[in-house]
């Protein structure tokens, strides 16, 4: 690593206006790319059928584990892609539907609607993404209107096989929340998804025009993709659970891309919630289920109480072809004319008793990235990473720091705010980089966990051994973690702030202390949020880097240039096929009240659809409208 310090003068033009926006700080020095220790996302498509294993992971916990993939279909050519996961790896396509002769009438497009809704119904029950709902319960606020109160957050993998998907009601109690589901396999400790928000993903198990009313109501852009928006309601004698109200199909493949409204109650006892249900492009031919929102402001559930809530449903990992562990092999074959294998030849002799413990770290840490992206957690490296690794290489540079091997950054993809090492690689949660509000709060949590790694605080080396990783995904977040004890986080936030106090970022240090309050303010209410499942949690043992949240001014909400923490979803956009994660290019949007503050909060989703196209990656090109205050 080339330390070059001349360079530090072109913060000066860096540093004029504190930006939102990551990655604005120069880098200090060019570094070689790092190599990745997990690299995996280069898998050559293959149709070997004695692939067709849902899952490589033993589910020895569940017994409702999905059943093994049926063969893959092929009576239709125009159908969507028989979703086996083995079968996805061979990228799926439908061909772009050809119309010929006159346009379609309304009536016959409500037919292709409706069939294609089925055959989508089909498909999903093949397909078992990771979905993530993160709920919020609201109460009232003299100044800021509404503020979270309680959160609840779930995390599981979807699996809608058995076709049992009648049960949808939020009946009576709201212990609803804490029922037990069949269908969906958990993958937290916790536990249990809701169903009815799972369930949001589809319209109905078995559209039948003969049970509802299509109305056209016009056309309309959403994005880039024209769409028919209609009315749907329930004929009288279609009985309850039905789908009530809008659609938006596109008009090339009739896909239903987005449905918003609830599902018709069979009593004043049974209650249904609201839900606006996004799907995206994201395989040719293909929309799956991405994002569901869901809001209720005044529902009464029981005895007059009333329920007050937000939510974020998120699904990703519908590629789960690398949990199959026949991929590996194909893998294997790739990298064998790879440079890395014959840079490894070239070494030509055993290790050295430090190079040998080092590299036994090394591969405690691969086995553990490797095994963490394989099950949907972590992203493939991009340009997500790129970013982070700039930051910490920013704080490298100034440091004389110089580490073999070299740092590297993963994004985490779940919500709850939460940062750890394993080894040299920095782990960050998506949520927490959304909420960041400037690259000098970003570089303060990296700052914490670079200073792990130069504390040497080590890795427990027992992953290096393999069979160590032959445990059930449900059980990941109870058989890894990464945890300190108090006395090394004490240890790394002084180096931190001295990392900090050495680097570019030390004049802007007030953003993260105001972020720091926040967390401390929030942090009572929002125990699923600010907590972590792998680390530790920004709160643990007393707060992270208290100095520097001392140091800063006090929070007001009042100023609205004052931004403390930003609202989730606003930062990182995640392919919902491949897992790639992308930063989001969006605007800053001048707030005009502090209630679009909304630090930490849950907000609709309004995705920018796009149609898939190879040469245009969908997670570039389709990003989501910008959160407010972002
Ligand atoms: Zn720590």
């Amino acid at each position: 690593m080339q330390i070059m310090r001349w360079m530090i003068s072109t913060f000066g033009a860096a540093s004029v206006a504190a930006s939102l926006a990551l990655g604005q700080t120069a880098p200090v020095a060019a570094k070689p790319s790092p190599s990745s220790p997990a690299a995996t996302q280069a898998v050559p498509p293959t149709s070997d059928p004695a692939r067709a294993t849902p899952s490589a992971a033993p589910q020895t916990q569940n017994t409702t584990a999905p059943s093994p993939a049926p063969p893959p279909s092929t009576s239709s050519p125009d159908m969507a892609p028989s979703a086996t996961p083995a079968a996805a790896t061979t990228a799926p396509t439908v061909p772009a539907p050809v119309r010929t002769g006159p346009p379609p009438s309304f009536d016959q497009v409500i037919d292709l609607v409706v069939d294609r809704e089925n055959r989508f119904v089909e498909q999903m029950q093949k397909m078992h993404p990771l979905v993530e709902t993160y709920i919020q319960n609201m109460k009232p606020d003299p100044e800021l209107n509404s503020v979270p109160e309680s959160d609840e957050y779930f995390l599981g993998r979807l699996d809608l096989s058995d076709g049992q998907t009648r049960d949808i009601s939020f009946k009576t109690q709201l212990s609803v929340f804490h029922r037990s589901l069949d269908r969906l396999t958990s993958i937290y400790s916790m536990k249990f998804l809701p169903l009815g928000f799972a369930q949001m993903v589809i319209l109905d198990t078995n559209l039948d025009r003969r049970d509802y009313d299509f109305k056209f109501v016009r056309r309309e852009f959403l994005g880039e993709v024209r769409c028919l928006v209609m009315d749907v309601q329930p004929k009288d004698k279609a009985g309850s659970g039905k789908f009530i109200g809008r659609i938006w199909v596109e008009d090339l493949g009739y896909n239903i891309v987005r449905f918003n409204g609830t599902y018709s109650a069979s009593s004043r006892f049974a209650l249904y919630l609201h839900f606006d249900s996004w799907r995206l492009n994201i395989r040719p031919g293909v929309w799956l289920p991405t994002y569901i929102y869901s809001e209720e402001s005044d529902l009464k559930y029981r005895f007059g109480q009333k329920l007050k809530f937000k939510s974020q449903t998120r699904l990703w990992g519908y590629d789960t072809s690398a949990l199959d562990s026949n991929s590996e092999f194909s893998e294997i074959m790739v990298e064998s004319t790879d440079q890395d294998v014959r840079d490894k030849s070239e070494v030509r002799q055993d290790a050295s008793p430090t190079e040998s413990q080092r590299e036994w770290e090394h591969q405690a840490e691969r086995n553990i990235t490797e095994r963490l992206q394989k099950i949907g957690l972590l992203a493939p490296p991009g340009e997500v990473e790129k970013v982070l690794l700039t930051v910490v290489n920013n704080l490298e540079i100034t440091n004389n720091i110089d580490l073999q091997p070299e740092v590297s950054c993963r994004l985490l993809l779940t919500t709850p705010l939460e940062s750890f090492t394993i080894g040299h690689t920095i782990v960050i949660s998506r949520g927490l980089l959304d909420v960041l509000p400037d690259e000098a709060s970003l570089a303060m949590v990296l700052s914490h966990e670079l200073s792990h790694v130069v504390l040497g605080h080590k890795l427990d080396t027992k992953m290096a051994f393999n069979d160590r990783l032959f445990f059930p995904d449900e059980k990941t977040f109870q058989t890894l973690e990464f945890t300190r004890n108090t006395d090394d986080e004490t240890a790394a936030d002084k180096k931190a702030i001295e990392l900090l106090n050495n680097s570019p970022y030390k004049d802007k240090l007030a953003v993260p202390g105001l972020f720091l309050r926040m967390v401390q303010l929030r942090a009572p209410n929002l125990k699923q949020l600010i907590r972590s499942h792998l680390g530790n949690s920004l709160h643990d043992n007393g707060y992270r880097l208290e100095a520097i949240a001392q140091s800063a001014p006090a929070l007001d909400f009042k100023k609205l240039d004052q931004i403390a923490a930003l609202p989730l979803g606003g930062r990182v956009k995640v392919d919902a096929w491949t897992n790639k994660a992308a930063l989001l290019k969006s605007k800053p949007v001048t707030l005009v009240s502090a209630a679009e503050k909304m630090p930490f909060e849950v907000t609709p989703f309004f995705p920018y659809l796009t149609r898939y196209t190879a040469d245009a990656p969908p997670e570039k090109a389709a990003a989501p409208s910008p959160a407010p205050g972002n």
